[in-house]
């Protein structure tokens, strides 16, 4: 159901008048994550998602590093290790399915210290459950026009200019939104945190293609019957240019598979599912299949993709971006800087851009031009060391050739008899923790507002379906752990300067 509010923004409640607005889109990692921080910082946020529900699906996800003290300073972390895929181990099988070498999941993950894996679903879910008390969420609704607001037209409430497009270095005033459904309305700031096609992107600085990098592979990901009788374990098995996984988390009676291959940039609708599931069936076609080489269970991973109804199939992808925002409007997570799911660091880099872009905003009255240029600076290098890595990863993700993954297995058998296994496999987390933390996390002030509360109005439009919880329900949020003293940001603290 799409959000039906038609009212317009006026935050019209007691001592909230002069409460900055901030209209955030997407309801996944960023988008949640930010709004935690902003209703924190008393800000009076908005979160348009386009799904007519909070999207509870995916697949297993790294949180390391940086991205791990941010979830703790949100007071999130328990709630993370509730929710851990908990996995064992992983392995290697071969065309028959026998394992042929194996490895701790640790290690499979390149996870070391508090790093943890938690699914994508359960960590918006955590994120959702967090702030839908002190946030609007509006489901099932998107930005369909946005409208700087010249400072000028900022005196005369509800006013529309007819500007002449985006003027670079300008701030504006605010933005006026059109949606799909919902009445239009004004807001300070426009956060984009849509993902790789974000549409705020599109609106803002025009067709995603100049900004998409593809690294030459497509994976497709998707929820299969546990067949395999999997218990916290992931199998792969690869073949030269491809790779295929299968695994199952803790708490999860469903398996998940995914298939990814080489291949130059392909041409299809990335919102048509039936293109995308041909594109996948010619990429494995007949492998596994009598006579074929591959492992045995490719025919039936095929069937449960087209079964599913979370598949998910696209491109590996970089989005880089000369610069993130514009006038008012500004993008965050993977609408920003994608890294791809070959980085394994995108959700880390969407938690972290939300507690860096949050921090500034809060710590910057007069307007946010300058407090989104100091989000950028901070979060720049961070982002170039993850793409570097996707790159990488991207190359190795599959090997070329038999002898590659013969060479690959053997070294896997062998690790765990070397004596200095534990040396090798920090070698081998070395480049992951170095993105992982290639950030030192400012202390931004103590957040004035807590989020349960309840200061705000609380009107999600349309109430997240019922998810298979793997966590119980987040309570009270404390103080972030490692929050300095400094100036407090009011909760109705002024309006950005016109
Ligand atoms: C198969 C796969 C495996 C991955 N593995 C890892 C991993 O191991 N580790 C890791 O860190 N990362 C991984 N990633 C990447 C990770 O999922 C993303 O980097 C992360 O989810 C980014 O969060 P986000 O909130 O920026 O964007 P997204 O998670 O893409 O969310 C965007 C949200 O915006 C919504 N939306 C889209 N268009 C609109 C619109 N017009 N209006 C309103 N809402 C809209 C979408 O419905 C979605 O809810 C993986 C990704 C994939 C696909």
């Amino acid at each position: 159901m799409p959000g039906t509010d038609s009212s317009p923004r006026a935050d019209s409640s007691p001592g909230t008048a002069t409460r900055r607005t901030v209209l955030i889109s997407g309801a996944s990692i960023a988008g949640p994550a930010l709004a935690h921080w902003l209703h924190r910082y008393g800000f009076a946020v908005t979160v348009v998602e386009r799904a007519p529900a909070l999207r509870t699906g995916g697949y297993k996800v790294d949180i390391r590093g940086a991205a791990i003290e941010v979830a703790d300073r949100m007071g999130i972390l328990e709630d993370i290790r509730r929710a851990s895929t908990d996995m064992r181990g992983g392995a290697y099988v071969n065309d028959d399915g026998k394992r042929i070498a194996s490895l701790p999941a640790d290690i499979f993950g390149a996870r070391t210290g508090r790093d943890d894996e938690i699914m994508r679903g359960d960590l918006a879910r955590i994120l959702y459950e967090r702030t839908r008390a002190g946030v609007e969420y509006l489901f099932g609704d998107s930005i369909a026009s946005l409208i700087p607001v010249a400072p000028t037209a900022a005196a005369e409430p509800g006013a529309s200019t007819a500007p002449d497009g985006w003027r670079a270095g300008d701030d504006g005033a605010g933005v006026e939104v059109t949606f799909e459904h919902a009445a239009p309305r004004r807001f300070d700031l426009v956060v984009g945190a849509d993902g790789l096609h974000s549409t705020v992107r599109r609106l803002a600085f025009g067709p995603e293609e100049q900004f998409l990098r593809h690294l030459g592979a497509y994976i497709s990901a998707f929820s299969l019957p546990n067949d395999l009788g999997l218990d916290r374990e992931e199998l792969y098995h690869a073949q030269p240019g491809r790779l295929i996984c299968a695994y199952r988390c803790a708490g999860d009676p469903a398996a998940k598979g995914w298939l990814s291959f080489r291949s130059p940039r392909l041409s299809y609708d990335h919102r048509d599912r039936e293109p995308q599931l041909a594109l996948l069936e010619a990429a494995f076609a007949g492998m596994g299949t009598d006579g074929a080489r591959g492992w045995r269970e490719v025919p039936r991973l095929l069937a449960a993709a087209r079964e599913a109804d979370d598949f998910y199939f696209d491109g590996m992808y970089l989005i880089e971006m000369d610069r993130w925002s514009r006038g008012r409007v500004v993008l965050l997570g993977d609408a920003a800087h994608c890294a791809s799911p070959a980085s394994g660091q995108g959700t880390g880099m969407a938690l972290v851009g939300a507690y860096v872009l949050a921090g500034e905003l809060a710590a910057d009255g007069q307007g946010p031009g300058e407090a989104l240029r100091r989000y950028e600076a901070e979060m720049r290098g961070y982002v170039a060391v993850n793409h570097a890595l996707a790159r990488k990863f991207a190359r190795d993700m599959t090997a070329d050739t038999r002898r590659q993954i013969r060479f690959r297995h053997l070294m896997m058998r062998m690790l765990p008899h070397m004596p200095w296994k534990n040396l090798v496999a920090k070698k081998i987390a070395e480049d992951v923790q170095r993105g992982a933390n290639a950030i030192t996390l400012k202390d931004y002030p103590v957040p004035a507002t807590p989020l349960t509360s309840g200061a705000t109005r609380a009107t999600p439009m349309s109430p997240a379906s019922p998810t298979p919880s793997a966590s119980p329900t987040p309570s009270a949020s404390p103080a972030p752990s490692g929050a300095a003293a400094g100036p407090v940001p009011s909760a109705a603290g002024p309006t950005y300067a016109a």
